[in-house]
């Protein structure tokens, strides 16, 4: 089954899965989403058997259709390999009555590099197929682990460059001291005086900018973007709930068929999107809750049925999660319009113009399937360190806002199916807010000496991420305000 790629707010023909990886955002400002859904059409005992490699491809291929078998699996060859500390890539990892999916084995140790460590292949792969001679200049707006990953994945890839903007006081000062000593000859990291959404409207702006687009062009260069709304990062991100159910059946905790429900610590909404593609795929997923922080703009949606970004945006021990305005929510409403585009189209034009829209009572009744509700920061300090003490078990705030939120789940329904946590970091990124939590004694310790005190505590050793920029030399240090960023893109290109 062929399966094409059509944007949410309706222009444009259907394209195949390769252009939509190249190009990222519809031209329309609308995201791609497939024509329909592949069913998951191979028995649930077969994909047990199978590992993470094998599994990403029977899930991958049944989305990027213009993939040739050896194109699909060299990519998948070159992304899940060494570079991740694990031979099973994500590892699940019981505690608390429910199982930690840990997606952060890779180069960053946050689950953006289950996507972003195959993106790079995905995306020359598809520039060649489509015999694009522009060098692909990726611009992405980071709220911590984005960027990271997304240098990590592109340093260095022939015929690409990469751009990566962050709010200069809004990620962690190990996230930051990753970005900033990124090595790599195509990379640049700009620190952008505002917060995320101030980062990613300005990257979306200059995607949609045409007289910028021709202006490139000239100068042999063209726009992709590595942010979740990208086609090539969700289809990737649907694989792992694939292979949680299966690792699950082949440890005899569920039988085929059984639901498992499904926690994701949710920001832009991709993550849980790509378990609701799963569910829709056919994968028995039950619920699907969405766990929001403090900024629980998704909380209020799935309550009220109105999404309103018009509020404070709060900085929380878990920034990459720290977003109003979640763009893979669009794929889920056009879902819920019937994949009404025009209709989806209004509600986004409501919500870049007004600051909200709201859902007809027939979409919401649509919504069964999603549990929305959000922890405080102290109920995240109170999940890290229930997990510790109850189970031995360091799970960074990410995590801990998944942990909180499934613990309310269960007491709000007594639903006790097995429950899969998206572990969306390891708690050394975090390390100060994860000791902090545990036990007040670690005040005052540096962001290294904390780590230290995290291996100590935990057993599980200091990760090479951490370790490799102890001393590694600050590499970028420019930071620009919102407006020009698209300056700064054209310093770095040589064409200003
Ligand atoms: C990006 C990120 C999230 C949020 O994922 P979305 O796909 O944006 O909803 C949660 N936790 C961590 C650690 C992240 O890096």
């Amino acid at each position: 089954m062929q399966i094409l790629y059509k944007s949410t707010r309706g222009a444009g023909e259907p394209i195949p899965a390769s252009l939509a990886i190249l190009k990222g955002l519809s031209e329309d400002g609308g995201l791609f989403v497939p024509t329909s859904i592949p069913p998951l059409d191979i028995p649930l005992e077969k994909l047990a058997q199978m590992n993470y490699q094998e599994t990403a491809y029977e899930v991958m291929r049944r989305f990027l259709t213009d993939f040739t078998e050896e194109e699909l699996k060299n990519c998948i060859r070159s992304a899940y390999d060494s570079k991740f500390d694990t031979e099973c890539i994500a590892p699940l990892h019981e505690a608390g009555g429910a199982y930690f999916l840990e997606l952060y084995h890779g180069a960053t140790i946050a689950f953006k590099d289950m996507a972003l460590s195959i993106l790079p292949h995905l995306m020359t792969t598809a520039a060649k197929k489509n015999n694009v001679k522009n060098e692909i200049v990726i611009l992405t707006a980071t709220s911590g682990d984005t960027g990271k990953a997304a240098l990590a994945g592109f340093a260095d890839v022939p015929g690409t460059r990469i751009v990566v903007f962050y709010p200069k006081h809004g990620v962690s000062p190990i996230q930051e001291k990753q970005m900033v000593t990124q090595k790599g000859a195509n990379t640049f990291v700009v620190g952008i005086t505002g917060n995320f959404d101030d980062a990613q409207t300005a990257v979306k702006k200059m995607f949609n900018d045409r007289a910028m687009a021709r202006e490139l062009d000239e100068a042999g260069f063209q726009f992709s973007s590595a942010n979740s709304i990208n086609i090539g990062r969700l289809v990737p991100q649907i694989v792992y709930y694939v292979y949680a159910y299966t690792r699950l059946l082949g440890q005899g905790r569920i039988q085929a068929g059984d639901l498992i429900n499904v926690t994701v610590p949710t920001g832009n909404f991709g993550n849980i999107l790509a378990a609701y593609y799963a569910k829709e795929m056919g994968l028995p997923i039950g619920k699907l809750l969405c766990a929001s922080n403090e900024n629980k703009v998704l909380y209020d949606f799935f309550s009220t049925g109105t999404y309103d970004r018009k509020r404070e945006f709060i900085l929380t021990s878990s920034p990459s999660m720290d977003i109003l305005i979640s763009s893979n929510l669009e794929r889920l409403i056009y879902r819920l319009t019937g994949e009404k585009a025009d209709q989806c189209a209004d509600l986004m034009r409501a919500l870049s113009t007004g600051g909200e829209y709201t859902i007809t009572g027939e979409m919401k009744a649509q919504l069964g399937d999603f549990y929305g509700n959000f922890c405080s920061e102290g109920e995240t300090r109170e999940a890290i360190s229930a997990t510790w003490y109850g189970s031995r078990y360091v799970i960074d705030p990410h995590t801990a806002v998944a942990a909180g939120v499934y613990q309310k789940y269960v007491r709000d329904t007594k639903d006790t199916t097995p429950t899969v946590i998206a572990s969306t970091a390891s708690p050394y990124k975090f390390t100060r807010s994860v000791m902090n939590a545990i036990s007040d004694q670690y005040q005052g310790l540096d962001d290294f000496a904390l780590a230290d005190a995290l291996e100590k505590l935990s057993g599980v050793p200091v990760p090479a991420a951490v370790n490799e920029i102890r001393t590694a030399p600050v590499l970028h240090d420019t930071v620009v305000d919102a407006e020009n960023m698209p300056n700064a893109v054209r310093k770095f290109l040589g064409i200003l």
